[in-house]
C-alpha cells in the first residue's frame, strides 16, 4: 500500500478552510471522479476513494482535529476507504449526494452502479379511459369511474392496525426504519427488515387487509368533465390513484377521456358542424330554418334566397363551449336542398311551368 496523500492536498483546500468549502471541494471531486462517470477507470475509482475518505475525516470535527495533530497515523488506519466497494460509499455519503444534487437522484443518470434506493414516498399513478357523449361534452357532467385495484382498507382506515389498536414504534430499529452495521470505519446503514424501513410496527394486524392498510377491490370515483372537453384530453384527480405505502399520500387518478362519434355531427375543436336539409322553395327564396344541437337545443338559421346545396351558413357562437370558459366556437351548417321523390299530378303540372319560367328566364338572362 502507497503513502496516504495528504487529505487537505486531495480535496486541494486550505488547512483552515470552512466545512462549507470542504463540501465544495469533496463534490466537485465526488462528481469528476464518479464511478457512473468513469465506468471501468480504475484510477478513477481510486480518486473517488480517496476524496471520500479524506471527506468523511475532515468533515468530523473530532477526526479532523485529530488528523491536524498526529495525521494519518492519529486514525489508526480505521479511516482507509481503499477496501471499501463503491457501492457502500455511496450508501454512506447518500444523504449528502442528495443533498448535492437536491433529490433529484443521480445526476449520473438512471440505474447506475451505485444502486441506491429511490424513497417511494407516494402512491402509483393510475390510468382509467371514459368514453362520453358529445352531449355529456357540451353541457358537462359527472360520472362515477370504476377504478380497480388496491385501495385503502375500509376497515382499518388504511392504517393496517385492527381497530381500536394502533401501530407501535419499531423496536428493532427504535423507530428510525434504519438498521446500521459498522464495517471498518464506516457505519452503514440500511433498511430495518422487520418494520421494512418505515419504523413502526403493527402488533395486531387488522384481519381484513393483513397489516397491509390496503386490499384489492373496486372503488367509485366521481369525475366532473367540464363542458368543452374532447377527444385525447387528459384529467387528473388528485390523491385518487392508489394508497401511498406506510400512511403516504395516494397517487393520482388520470382519466382519459374518449367523445364518441355522432352521425349527425363533426366536431373540430370548438368548431362543430351539422348538416341542414331545406327544401327548394326555401333555398331558393330563403327564410328561416333550425338545427337541433347535440345538448337538444334549438338554433334558428337563416338561409338566405338563392342558397345554393352544400353551402355553409356560419352561425356564431352556437359551436362547443370553450374549456377556458372564454364562450363557444361557431357552428357551421352545411345546406343540402331537398328534391321531392313523389309528387302529384298537380305539384307535376306546377313544376313543368316553373321549369318553362326559369328556363325562359335563364334564356333571357343568357341572351
Ligand atoms: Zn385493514
Ligand atoms: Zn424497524
Amino acid at each position: 500500500m502507497s503513502e496516504k496523500r495528504d487529505y487537505y492536498e486531495v480535496l486541494g483546500v486550505a488547512r483552515d478552510c470552512s466545512s462549507d468549502d470542504l463540501r465544495k471541494a469533496y463534490r466537485q471531486a465526488a462528481l469528476k471522479h464518479h464511478p457512473d462517470r468513469n465506468q471501468g477507470d480504475a484510477a478513477a475509482e481510486l480518486r473517488f476513494k480517496e476524496a471520500s475518505e479524506a471527506y468523511s475525516v475532515l468533515s468530523d470535527d473530532q477526526k479532523r482535529a485529530t488528523y491536524d495533530r498526529f495525521g494519518h497515523a492519529g486514525l489508526g488506519g480505521g479511516a482507509d476507504f481503499s477496501g471499501a466497494g463503491v457501492n457502500d460509499i455511496l450508501n454512506h455519503f447518500q444523504d449528502m449526494f442528495s443533498d448535492f444534487f437536491g433529490g433529484m437522484g443521480s445526476p449520473f443518470g438512471g440505474g447506475g452502479s451505485n444502486g441506491r434506493r429511490r424513497r417511494q414516498d407516494r402512491g402509483q399513478d393510475v390510468r382509467v379511459e371514459v368514453e362520453l357523449t358529445l352531449e355529456d361534452s357540451m353541457l358537462g357532467c359527472k360520472r362515477e369511474v370504476p377504478v380497480h385495484g388496491r385501495a385503502a382498507c375500509e376497515d382499518c382506515s388504511g392504517s393496517g392496525a385492527q381497530p381500536g389498536t394502533s401501530p407501535t414504534s419499531c423496536q428493532q430499529c427504535r423507530g428510525t426504519g434504519q438498521v446500521t452495521a459498522q464495517r471498518g470505519f464506516i457505519m452503514f446503514s440500511s433498511p430495518c427488515a422487520r418494520c421494512g424501513g418505515t419504523g413502526s410496527f403493527i402488533p395486531n394486524p387488522c384481519g381484513t387487509c393483513r397489516g397491509s392498510g390496503s386490499v384489492e377491490r373496486q372503488r367509485r370515483v366521481i369525475v366532473t368533465f367540464p363542458p368543452g372537453i374532447d377527444s385525447g384530453q387528459r384529467l387528473r384527480v388528485p390523491n385518487q390513484g392508489m394508497p401511498g405505502p406506510n400512511q403516504t399520500p395516494a397517487g393520482d387518478l388520470y382519466v382519459d377521456v374518449h367523445v364518441a362519434a355522432d352521425e349527425r355531427f363533426e366536431r373540430q375543436g370548438d368548431t362543430l358542424g351539422t348538416r341542414l336539409r331545406v327544401t327548394f322553395a326555401t333555398a331558393a327564396l330563403g327564410g328561416k330554418a333550425e338545427v337541433t344541437l347535440p345538448d337538444h337545443t334549438q338554433v334558428g338559421v337563416d338561409i338566405a334566397a338563392g342558397t345554393q346545396p352544400g353551402a355553409v351558413v356560419l352561425v356564431r357562437g352556437k359551436g362547443m363551449p370553450r374549456l377556458d370558459r372564454s364562450g363557444r366556437g361557431d357552428l357551421h351548417v352545411l345546406v343540402e336542398v331537398m328534391v321531392p321523390t313523389k309528387l302529384s299530378k298537380h305539384a307535376k303540372k306546377l313544376l313543368k311551368e316553373l321549369e318553362e319560367e326559369l328556363g325562359a328566364a335563364e334564356t333571357h338572362a343568357a341572351s
